[in-house]
């Protein structure tokens, strides 16, 4: 009988129930499934050597020959056993070495049988051997090549013990597929990329790519497989958000900002700086699509101290101006309330009333606020999550801007949008975030970039410190502070932890009071309360206070242009975004600032590769692609909360080129046929429907 894609596991021969009952505990229950659970990797079988003609060398080769000898010895000194086959070729004779299960490989490996055994050369003495080399016994009438474990492109999988026990170890599953893809009829695999897609893009069919996966014939054949399903893995979701983008864009129903700038206007006299070129070429972004009656949805990318939230708030007036409500929501308390104090400075001139919402205001102050935002008394709200709770209603929300935008989930964006009829949309990221990454995350989003920072302003200098060499930094920061300059301590937790050994920030402190006696010195943690933490903030702002001692709570966003120096303890904790955002909060003035992690010499490769990276580079882009590069994509950045499918085979670092293509496929799609109506791209419109995602995604494709 022929298979087909959706047969049940039971129909495949070699699959009898036991079998079938373990493929099944892992979700493998039709053909479909089974050719959808991945190789994890490969092993290039395909160079057959003769033993006489070995040489040394790295990678794998394989040998075929037939069993001379096969003898269990004990092993010299450490206990054990193990098993010694020699095998000749006629060319010479090499031994193959076997540790673990030797009762069932002595009765393999019999004297006079042939096989193929693949593996890495290793010498010792005279001859080679491997060490549990692949193999395969060849029976007569097998044919060289048609070795499904041996002398090929040679896939390896993913298993478990209840797999193993029912035969399906690497091997198990290769001889499966290969029955599989005997009997299989690969018309019967659907394929959701049009004919005309396909060739327009050169990417293989997608039966094709499966069997070539599974069954590779060649080094180019499993490529171009690979390139396909890598390309698919993505493509459903840059689909979405193609569709996300094209239907905000045909929505006519958006407020136009057409009136005059009056506030605007004021507001850019007001600065006591010139806008950069980038900040303006953003204004102007932000400007036109105002202007337009469909609604913004616009990021803005720009490294940490590039001047996003002046940009911003030019935009919240904006909306003030022609009437309407702003809403600017941030990730965490102290930024809000840095924020809140910022434009309080700026707007109060201008006789604007500027409310705070955060989650610890006293009931009654929130309670005054929630009037006045739902009576339209304040145009201007500034606030955290408690923004998007039930009780705060808006009289006319038209822009809402959402602060480093990669800590809040979808979700949390589209409900803030929800307490408006369509409201503008702007979203801001100080985390450089792979290019990659962000064209694929973005995708719904037009992108607006802040190439420069300000005038003036000098690189960081970041130095590695060893412990060590502490009082000698005590030196430098006493130097920096008698200038007047400020400095930040920051600490990786707030207790000790018996086990970690981490100094925590609070004995820390102690430390730091002792050593800068003749200064101020201030803590600062998540465990305050607001009014302390606002209380400290105030204080180091207004320069009362000349070092702060801190756990990662000042970790994004926080602006104290006076500070010129950052300690980071124990760095070699930190990832890589963590301490680009950290550093970050220095370089903000016209002084040069400095940057000093601090380790011992006990570093991890990682960890050493993560300061490495600090000392050499302040680029932000670079220094989020090494970290891509070190950590995987993972659920860095906010993918998971995003709705990003987990990739299983494309690298969103190494598959650069593919992750463009999946992207210029989906554009061309789109463009081609934006409601995915076309009979070509039924199966593409049930795929991308059926993808799992936010309904709130779905709602605005439907
Ligand atoms: P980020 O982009 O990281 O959010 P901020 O908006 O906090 O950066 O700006 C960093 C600092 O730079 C702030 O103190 C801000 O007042 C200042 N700043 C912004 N734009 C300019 C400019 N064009 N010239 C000089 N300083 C600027
Ligand atoms: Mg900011």
């Amino acid at each position: 009988m022929e298979l087909t894609y959706t047969s049940d596991i039971q129909f495949i021969s070699g699959v009898g129930p036991e079998r079938a009952k373990s493929l099944r505990a892992i979700g493998i229950d039709t053909v479909k499934h089974l050719l959808n659970y991945y190789p994890r990797k490969y092993l290039d079988r395909t160079r057959i050597l003769k033993i006489g003609n070995l040489r040394y060398a790295e990678g794998i080769v394989t040998v075929i020959g037939t069993v001379k000898k096969a003898d269990v010895i004990k092993n010299r000194g450490r206990g054990g056993q193990r098993l010694q086959v020699f095998l000749e070729d006629g060319t010479g004779t090499m031994e193959l070495t076997f540790f673990q299960g030797i009762p069932y490989l002595k009765t393999s490996f019999r004297v006079g049988e042939a096989f193929a055994v693949s593996g890495k050369l290793e010498q010792f003495g005279p001859r080679f051997s491997m060490i549990h080399p692949e193999y395969d016994h060849i029976q007569q009438e097998d044919d060289e090549l048609k070795l499904i474990n041996t002398g090929g492109i040679i896939p390896l999988y993913p298993t478990t013990d209840l797999l193993r026990k029912t035969g399906f170890d690497s091997r198990g599953f290769r001889r499966v597929m290969k029955k599989v893809f005997e009997r299989l009829d690969l018309n019967s695999i659907p394929d959701t990329l049009s004919l005309s897609v396909r060739e327009q893009f050169k990417v293989s069919d997608f039966s094709l790519s499966l069997k070539a996966i599974h069954h590779p014939g060649s080094n180019d054949e499993l490529l171009s497989g690979l390139n396909r399903l890598k390309i698919e893995e993505i493509l459903y979701f840059n689909l979405q958000m193609g569709l996300r983008k094209l239907r905000i864009q045909e929505n006519e129903k958006g407020f136009t900002f057409t009136a005059e700038d009056q506030l605007v206007k004021k507001f850019y006299q007001s600065l006591p700086f010139q806008l950069t070129q980038g900040q303006i070429s953003v204004l102007r972004d932000i400007r036109s699509d105002l202007k337009r009656s469909h609604p913004m949805n616009r990021l803005i990318q720009g490294d940490v101290g590039s001047g996003k939230t002046v940009v911003a708030m030019m935009a919240m007036l904006m909306a003030v101006d022609n009437g309407f409500q702003t809403a600017f929501m941030a990730p965490t308390e102290i930024l809000a309330e840095q924020h809140y104090r910022t434009m309080l400075t700026y707007f109060q001139p201008l006789g604007l009333d500027v409310v705070l919402l955060t989650g610890s205001l006293k009931t009654a102050s929130k309670n005054s606020g929630l009037g006045m935002i739902q009576s339209g008394m304040t145009r201007i709200v500034i606030g955290t999550h408690a923004l998007i709770e039930d009780q705060v209603i808006f009289q006319n929300l038209g822009l809402i801007v959402v602060d480093e935008q990669h800590r809040f989930g979808v979700i949390q964006r589209a409900k803030l949008k929800q307490k408006g009829i369509l409201p503008h949309v702007l979203v801001m990221s100080a985390t450089p975030i792979p290019r990659t990454l962000s064209m694929t995350l973005y995708g719904d989003l037009e992108v607006s970039k802040i190439t420069e920072l300000p005038k003036g302003r000098q690189p960081i200098k970041t130095a590695i410190i060893f412990d060590k060499d502490r009082s000698q930094l005590f030196r430098t920061i006493r130097e920096q502070i008698k200038r007047g300059r400020q400095a930040y301590f920051v600490y990786p937790l707030i207790e000790e932890s018996e086990k970690l050994d981490l100094k925590a920030a609070t004995d820390a402190l102690e430390e730091i009071r002792a050593e800068f006696s003749d200064f101020q010195v201030g803590l600062l943690h998540g465990r305050l309360s607001s009014e302390e933490k606002e209380a400290t903030m105030a204080a180091f702002k207004a320069g009362e206070v000349n070092i702060l001692v801190s756990t990662t709570v000042i970790e994004v966003g926080v602006d104290v242009a006076n500070a010129s120096v950052m300690v980071i303890e124990h760095a070699e904790r930190f990832g890589l975004a963590q301490l680009h955002q950290l550093r970050g909060r220095v370089g903000r003035g016209s002084e040069q600032s400095y940057c000093f992690l601090i380790t011992s010499f006990k570093l991890s490769k990682d960890g050493k590769e993560r300061l490495a990276t600090m000392e050499r580079t302040t680029d932000g882009f670079e220094i989020a692609e090494k970290d891509m590069e070190i950590r995987g994509a993972g659920d860095l950045y906010g993918t998971r909360q995003s709705g990003m499918p987990d990739l299983q085979l494309l690298d969103l670092v190494k598959d650069e080129p593919l992750v463009i293509q999946s992207r210029q496929i989906s554009d061309f799609i789109l463009k081609d046929d934006p409601h995915l109506r076309k009979p070509e791209n039924r199966l593409l419109r049930d795929r991308v429907l059926s993808e799992p995602s936010d309904t709130l995604i779905l709602n605005e494709i439907a």
